[in-house]
């Protein structure tokens, strides 16, 4: 009998498995993915096919676009510069082991237990798992935790083939496509769309919606929509891909804007319109555990209807991001521990790691309109700050929401260097309830591209230093 056993090892999976081992309960992981050689593919989607390989390759074809593009300007002149696909596959690909190897050290030291098979909940205390080999073995658990993760969505129009792939095909290319297609301006589109464009691919992305990045920031989505097309992405908004055909080397496209029927032919194609969560075959239907569009439903404390079984991560509400299901992870681990652990579900970070990066917490400008809340804008450009011109990392801005009454900060928005990093500051201090006044009393080492956030905090009241205020 296990105190704990949890289902899947991504990020959400094995951050509960081993907070639960460390609060003192006998613990056991299930993973069902295995590579070819037989062995078990710990990490989930973030450290295998997500998070890690992609900015991998991001950071890659960044230096590459650089030293192609913009080192000269720093009087460094580059007479041969040569791209070597595979070694950046295999840097790639070595991060990647390096950390999912990682994940079978921490459960050895944690000592939580882990099994390679397919797990099932067939009831309130006992998991079947289905072993690569087809035998079964089932498990008795006084608590359940559900941390299956997500899987990309395939459309009709578009159907997964050799040369119309995923996120996971898009990560190992095994040549820079002359032309590339991407349907979906979403996060993966944008950052994956970058990576290939950076290492010379003519890319189309192709979005559906009118609207660029709806849910960021409006000043955000317009200005990195025109930096993105500037940088060389083709970005058609309005644009619904009717078919495809996938001939011997290339794909031949049909889409749909503004009545018109439009057909390109691109190398290779990627479809990245958004991840459903996999909850299928989970849970014995007789449970009573429901699950709606998928998502497994749970409550703010990531408790189903059966009081001994959890779900988090990608397989329940909210965004799919690996750091808001690894804290999910470790709030049900403590909550089984009769811990008062919770999340604050309103202050998520988001990040798009393209160059300039995009980051936000809290809420946008839309989002107050909408609610009717009466707010301040600090807004301060990177321009104006000292670090950001010496590295050439001027594009962008950083603005602070913040409440007109209580002077509480409502939000940050980032488009530029550091943003992620930025954001994570703002974040720290909303949770503290820190207000604009806070902020701007608090001092920021100089030069650093934090003390953007220090100026739009000043902005807010209109007590900026290095730019004029509203009169
Ligand atoms: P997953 O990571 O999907 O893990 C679920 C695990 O469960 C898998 O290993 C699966 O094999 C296993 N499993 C499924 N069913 C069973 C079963 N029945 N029995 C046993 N095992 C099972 N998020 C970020 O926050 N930042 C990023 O930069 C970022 N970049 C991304 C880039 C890409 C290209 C992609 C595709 C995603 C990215 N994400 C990013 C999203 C992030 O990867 C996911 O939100 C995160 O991995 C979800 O964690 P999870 O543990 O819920 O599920
Ligand atoms: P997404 O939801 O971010 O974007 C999908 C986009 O595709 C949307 O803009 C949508 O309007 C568009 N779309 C949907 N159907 C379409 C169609 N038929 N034709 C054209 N466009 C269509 O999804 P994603 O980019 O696939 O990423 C999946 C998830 O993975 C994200 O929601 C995110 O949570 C996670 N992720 C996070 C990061 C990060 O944190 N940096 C990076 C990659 C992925």
């Amino acid at each position: 009998m296990f105190d704990v056993v949890v289902i899947g090892s991504g990020p959400a999976g094995y951050v509960a498995a081993i907070r639960a081992s460390q609060l003192g309960f006998k613990t056991l992981c299930i993973e069902e993915s295995v590579d070819d050689n037989g062995k078990t593919n710990l990490g989930g989607t973030c450290l295998n096919v997500g998070c890690i390989p992609s900015k991998a390759l991001l950071d890659s074809s960044h230096r590459y676009y650089e030293a192609n593009k913009n080192l000269s300007d720093h009087g460094i002149q580059i007479d041969k510069l040569k791209l070597d696909l595979d070694l950046m596959m295999s840097r790639k690909d070595e991060i990647v082991s390096q950390l999912t190897g990682g994940i079978s050290g921490l459960f050895k030291a944690n000592k939580v237990e882990s099994i390679t098979g397919r797990g099932k909940v067939i009831s309130k205390n006992v998991v079947e798992i289905t072993k690569p080999d087809s035998s079964t073995e089932n498990i008795d658990a006084k608590n359940i935790i559900i941390a299956t993760g997500s899987r990309p969505i395939e459309i009709n129009a578009a159907p997964f083939s050799k040369n119309i792939v995923d996120s996971t095909g898009a990560l190992s290319f095994k040549k820079v496509p002359k032309k590339l297609g991407v349907v979906g301006a979403g996060i993966i589109g944008l950052e994956l769309g970058s990576v290939w464009s950076r290492l010379g691919s003519n890319v189309t992305v192709l979005e559906a919606l009118e609207d660029f990045l709806p849910m960021a920031d409006p000043d955000i989505s317009k200005d990195s929509l025109k930096e993105f097309k500037k940088q060389g992405l083709d970005i058609q908004l309005g644009s619904m891909v009717t078919s495809t055909k996938d001939i011997k080397n290339s794909v031949k496209l049909l889409y749909s804007k503004e009545n018109n029927e439009i057909e390109m032919e691109f190398d290779k194609l990627i479809v990245a319109v958004g991840r459903s969560p996999n909850s299928d075959d989970i849970l014995n239907n007789d449970l009573g555990v429901s699950i709606k569009n998928g998502l497994i439903e749970v409550d703010e404390y990531c408790q189903t209807s059966v009081s001994n079984i959890w779900a988090v991560g990608d397989v329940v509400r909210g965004p799919m991001l690996a750091h808001k299901g690894s804290q999910e992870g470790i709030m049900v681990a403590e909550r089984i521990a009769e811990k008062h652990a919770e999340i604050n579900y309103d202050l998520v970070p988001s990040v798009i790691y393209t160059h300039p990066e995009i980051a936000w917490v809290g809420k946008n400008e839309n989002e107050l309109k909408e609610s009717g809340i009466k707010y301040n804008v600090g807004k301060f450009p990177f321009t104006a700050n000292g670090r950001a011109l010496a590295v050439s990392e001027s594009i962008g801005f950083v603005k602070l929401l913040s409440d007109k009454k209580t002077d509480a900060i409502l939000g940050v928005h980032v488009f530029g260097p550091a943003a992620a990093d930025i954001v994570q500051q703002a974040l720290i201090s909303m949770e503290f309830g820190a207000s604009a006044e806070d902020i701007s009393l608090t001092m920021f080492s100089h030069p650093t591209v934090s003390e953007a956030l220090h100026e739009a905090a000043l902005a807010s009241n209109n007590q900026a230093i290095h730019i004029g205020n509203k009169k």
